[in-house]
């Protein structure tokens, strides 16, 4: 039996916002002591009242809008009731059938052709406490209970591993465009569920699904994801039975293991919530949001090809993020729109560099667009020859220092003048006498080995060209 995959994707988006979706407490706990952010609201006191977070709405109508969804004008939140000791209230204020964002989709690339994956929903709710296991006992710490949780689902259109990644990708990409989330995935500001079933191929029947949590990196969804689908095949062919699940992924092992069977929807008996208004989302208001979203990273990687002549592969990873298409587009400015290419060489190549292996972004790295075109035109004046260039960004990165200052106090700058290098050059030719008989001779590499000798007498600051040729008049303009 061959079986095709079906995966759904929620996410849960931690909002970006200054105080928590229903208090006035910070939601800035991330390095601060356990129970230091919190009120008699996010405690949930008796008789305390919830007050909407209105940043925390728009930037859900902003997810809402960058995914296509529709908003509708009539929107409230319910009661989500279970009991579990991390939910200080035995309920969680989300939303159930009025959604702030409805009916969306973003596109992915599916081996090499667009594909479009619906949305079913954009919602609001609020986050739970953190609970600490300790052995036989737990610890509570209520600073994250009550920060603004945004969940995005996807209908169950995802057919494989690599999409559900893809999807992920661009979800996240979006998200920090539009700067409503940190999106960081190892502080929990990026969470993603996975269901995932199986079925034979061409049946229109939905097995029992599995919902896969505790993944924390895009590697983990995959790897749990093509785990979990090997292994339903293999309950299938050995004759057993699918179940309806909740499996947590053990990264040490590289496993799923059951944690509960599902419960139902209905168990949650999700009424409307009673200290909170519906909320009429003004049109205008939509609108206004509408008009000012960033441009977003498809629109934009497009525009990076049309507009600088740029392939696929480059204009994705110089929009895989807001900054560093910014840091790109900042840096043509001054350098001219002729160097756009050249511009898209450094920063994909010794720059990504020194920035991966320091693990720096580059929102943070000490070499401003500015210092970047500075050094660009000095390569082109031939103040700096490549090789030199390479190791003055180097340079540049460490030391946030421009490039004409490294050059001046390190003495780097190209010799491109004739007498100078002639000096060298008769030198090298007295040290290798055996190189300049065998250029006589007629062996034409033996020019080459001279060269390289010039070069490595100048530290690679002479002009390579320059060079050439005066060995050769030396040589007897053989
Ligand atoms: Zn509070």
């Amino acid at each position: 039996m061959v079986y095709e995959i079906v995966i759904g994707l929620e996410v849960h988006v931690q909002l970006l916002t200054r105080s928590k979706m229903f208090c006035r407490c910070s939601t800035d706990y991330a390095s601060t002591p356990p129970n230091s952010h919190v009120c008699p609201v996010c405690l949930a006191m008796p008789g305390v009242l919830p007050v909407i977070n209105e940043k925390a709405i728009e930037y859900t109508v902003m997810t809402a809008l960058a995914l296509n969804c529709t908003i509708p004008e009539y929107t409230k939140f319910d009661r989500k009731n279970y009991f579990y000791p991390d939910l200080m209230k035995g309920y969680q204020i989300s939303q159930y059938d009025a959604p702030i964002g409805k009916r969306g989709w973003l596109t992915i690339d599916s081996n090499g052709s667009k594909k479009r994956v619906n949305i079913t929903r954009v919602h609001l709710e609020e986050d739970t406490a953190k609970l600490l296991h300790r052995g036989d006992y737990s610890l509570i710490d209520v600073n994250r209970s009550g920060v603004p949780l945004m969940e995005v689902v996807s209908e169950p259109e995802i057919s494989s591993p690599e999409e559900a990644r893809d999807y992920l990708i661009r979800l996240h990409n979006i998200l920090r465009y539009l700067g409503v989330s940190t999106a960081n995935m190892e502080e929990g500001s990026f969470r993603c569920d996975a269901n995932i079933s199986i079925r034979p191929v061409a049946s229109k029947e939905f097995l029992p699904k599995a919902e896969v949590k505790n993944m924390n990196s895009f590697k983990a969804i995959y790897q749990a994801l093509k785990y979990e689908a090997g292994r339903q095949g293999k309950v299938l062919e050995e004759g057993g039975e699918l179940v309806q699940e909740t499996r947590g992924w053990i990264d040490e092992t590289g496993t799923t293991v059951t944690q509960r069977t599902k419960e139902y929807a209905e168990d949650y008996r999700y009424f409307p919530e009673p200290d909170l208004p519906p909320l009429v989302l003004d049109r205008s208001w939509i609108e206004e949001i509408r008009a000012s979203l960033p441009e977003l990273p498809e629109a934009r990687r497009d525009r990076f090809m049309t507009q600088y002549g740029l392939s696929l592969y480059d204009a994705n990873i110089l929009t895989g993020s807001r900054a560093m298409a910014d840091y790109f587009e900042d840096c043509v400015k001054l350098a001219g729109p002729g160097k756009a290419k050249i511009v898209s060489n450094w920063l994909l190549g010794d720059f990504s560099r020194l920035l991966n292996a320091t693990n720096t972004g580059i929102e943070s790295a000490r070499i401003s667009p500015k210092h970047l075109a500075d050094m660009l035109v000095l390569v082109d004046n031939g103040v700096m020859s490549g090789p030199t260039a390479k190791a003055v960004l180097e340079e540049m990165f460490q030391t946030g220092k421009g490039a004409g200052d490294i050059i001046r106090e390190k003495k780097l700058s190209q010799i491109s003048d004739a007498s100078e290098i002639k000096e060298v050059v008769k030198q090298v030719m007295t040290d290798n006498a055996g190189a300049v008989a065998d250029y006589a001779s007629g062996k034409q590499q033996a020019l080459m080995f001279l060269v390289g000798q010039v070069m490595k007498a100048t530290r690679g600051r002479a002009n390579p060209g320059v060079v050439r040729d005066i060995i050769m008049q030396e040589l007897g303009g053989k």
